[in-house]
């Protein structure tokens, strides 16, 4: 994996997933759709729904077994995103994919990853339309039915 293509790819999903048209900063999703009870804190970040551990974990065991197919990423107009090549590293890809990520303070972040007990719970009718989208086109339905099955 080179670096640089990994923090180019990191950049691209902060710059998507957290600021807004005049670069700014969008507000906590999660403060906004999940009952956590529990005030923000910290900087906005970009938070991964799926973990990207998790995602990274599931495809790298996926990958022996050769390329996966090249995922339909977002609508028509985004049809230039997929490589003519597998030249791209799929897993880098899945990644940084924004449609798993939403702007989240710190203080969310850390409960949605276990950092911080009781574990934040997002009910699966309240997850972005883009992020279940995101899971079936990279194979992750059972993240899906594991974490958000309520
Ligand atoms: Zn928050």
């Amino acid at each position: 994996m080179g670096e640089i293509q990994r923090d180019a790819l990191a950049l691209a999903f902060y710059r998507a997933v957290v600021l807004d048209e005049y670069l700014r900063a969008r507000p906590c999703w999660y403060a906004a759709n999940v009952d956590g009870n529990l005030n923000c804190e910290g900087r906005i970040i970009a938070s991964h729904i799926v973990k990207r551990r998790r995602v990274e974990n599931f495809l790298s065991e996926q990958l022996p077994e050769g390329p996966l197919p090249v995922p339909l990423m977002g609508d028509e107009s985004d049809n230039d995103l997929i490589p003519d090549e597998y030249d791209v590293d799929l897993l880098l890809q899945a990644a940084w994919d924004p449609r798993n990520g939403v702007p989240g303070c710190q203080a969310h972040d850390d409960r949605l990853d276990g950092h911080r007990m009781p574990p934040l719970v997002i009910p699966r009718h309240k997850l972005p339309p883009a992020t279940i989208e995101f899971c079936e086109d990279w194979g992750l339905e059972y993240e899906l039915e594991r974490r958000f099955a309520i």
